[in-house]
C-alpha cells in the first residue's frame, strides 16, 4: 500500500546523508532540515520491486518531478533485508555526491515510522532489457554505444571504490535521451579505502549474469562487473551466425573464467585496455554523454 504521508515523520538518524540534505529552508517560524513525504505530491505508480513501490512524485515547492522509491520497513525487517536498503542508500549517496550521468541520482533520503523513502531521478524509458527483448538483439551501433556507456559508468564507480555486483540489462534504465542510468545498488559494495583491488565476499548476483568467482567462492573484485551473459560455471556460450567478429573478440576477452585474465582487470591493463578494444574504436569517449544516442534498432 501507499505510505501515509499525513503523519508527522520520525526521522531516523543518518538516513539523510548530510551532503544530500537540501539547503535549509527558513520560513517564518521553522527551520526545515530534511524533507518528508509531505513535501511531495504522489502520482502514478511506476513499478513494484520485491520490497518497494516506486511512484512518480512532484516536489511541491519546486514542481520538480522525481521517482520516489518507498520501502516498507516492517516488510524489510520480516524478510531480513534492512541491510540491503541501507547499502543501497549509502552507495547511491556516495555516487550521487560525486555525480555521473550514467547512475540514477539519489536526491534525498528520509524515513517515517512505516517507510524508507529515496527521492531519485525519474527515468522515463524503461529497462534496456525490455528493448533487447522487443528487438531480439541490438544493432551493432547500439550495442557499441550502450556497452561503452556501461564501461564508462562502471569504471567511474570502481574508481570511487563501488562494486555494483549485479550488472544486467534489467538494472540499466534509459532516460529521455535514450542514455543509460544504472540502478539497483542494493547488492553493491563500497570497498575499503586500503583495499582497492576489491576482495569482497558475500553471495550476491543474478542467475545468468553472476560472475564465476562469485558463484564458486563468493569473492569478487572489479572485473566481476564486466562479466556478461554466459553459462557461468564453464563459460558455455555460443555466438549466433553473423555475429560481428570484433564484438566476438571483445566478448571472448570478457568472458574469461579467471578474473585476472579478463579484459578490464588490472592484470590486463585495467579499464583503459578495455576502452582501447577495437570494438570501441568508433566511440568518442569525450562526447559519450553529450552526443545523441543512435536510433534504437
Ligand atoms: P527488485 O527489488 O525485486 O529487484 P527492482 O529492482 O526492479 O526489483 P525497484 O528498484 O523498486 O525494484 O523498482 C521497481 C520498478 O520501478 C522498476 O522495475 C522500474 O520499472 C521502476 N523504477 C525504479 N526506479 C525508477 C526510476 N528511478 N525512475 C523510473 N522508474 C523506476
Amino acid at each position: 500500500g501507499l505510505p501515509d504521508s499525513s503523519g508527522v515523520p520520525t526521522l531516523v538518524p543518518n538516513i539523510a546523508p548530510t551532503h544530500l540534505q537540501p539547503p535549509r529552508i527558513v520560513s517564518s517560524n521553522a527551520v526545515k532540515r530534511v524533507y518528508s513525504a509531505d513535501d511531495f505530491e504522489f502520482g502514478d505508480v511506476l513499478g513494484e520491486g520485491s520490497y518497494s513501490t516506486v511512484l512518480s512524485v512532484t516536489h511541491r515547492r519546486t514542481g520538480q518531478v522525481f521517482a520516489l522509491k518507498v520501502l516498507d520497513k516492517h516488510h524489510l525487517q520480516r524478510v531480513n533485508k534492512v541491510k540491503y536498503a541501507y547499502v543501497e542508500k549509502d552507495t547511491l549517496a556516495k555516487l550521487s555526491n560525486a555525480g555521473h550521468p550514467g547512475v540514477v541520482k539519489l536526491h534525498w533520503a528520509f524515513s517515517d515510522t512505516s517507510s524508507l523513502y529515496f527521492v531519485l531521478d525519474k527515468v522515463n524509458n524503461g529497462e534496456l532489457m525490455t528493448k533487447i527483448n522487443v528487438l531480439g538483439s541490438l544493432s551493432i551501433d547500439c550495442a557499441r554505444y550502450y556497452a561503452a556507456q556501461m564501461v564508462d559508468t562502471v569504471s567511474w564507480m570502481h574508481d570511487l571504490g563501488v562494486l555494483h555486483r549485479d550488472m544486467k540489462p534489467e538494472n540499466v534504465l534509459l532516460d529521455d535521451n535514450m542514455r543509460i542510468k544504472i540502478t539497483d545498488f542494493g547488492t553493491a559494495k563500497i570497498l575499503d579505502e586500503n583495499d582497492s583491488s576489491g576482495g569482497t565476499s558475500s553471495f550476491v548476483g543474478s542467475p545468468g549474469y553472476i560472475s564465476p568467482e562469485l558463484l564458486i567462492s563468493s569473492t569478487c573484485g572489479k572485473s566481476a562487473d564486466f562479466w556478461l551473459l554466459a553459462k557461468t560455471r564453464k563459460a558455455e556460450y555460443a555466438f549466433p551466425e553473423g555475429f560481428d567478429p570484433i564484438a566476438r573478440d571483445l566478448v571472448e576477452n570478457l568472458l574469461v573464467l579467471e578474473p585476472a585474465g579478463r579484459l578490464g582487470d588490472v592484470a590486463r591493463g585495467g579499464v583503459s585496455a578495455l576502452r582501447a578494444h577495437p570494438f570501441f574504436a568508433l566511440i568518442d569517449w569525450g562526447t559519450l554523454w553529450t552526443s545523441s544516442a543512435p536510433v534504437l534498432k
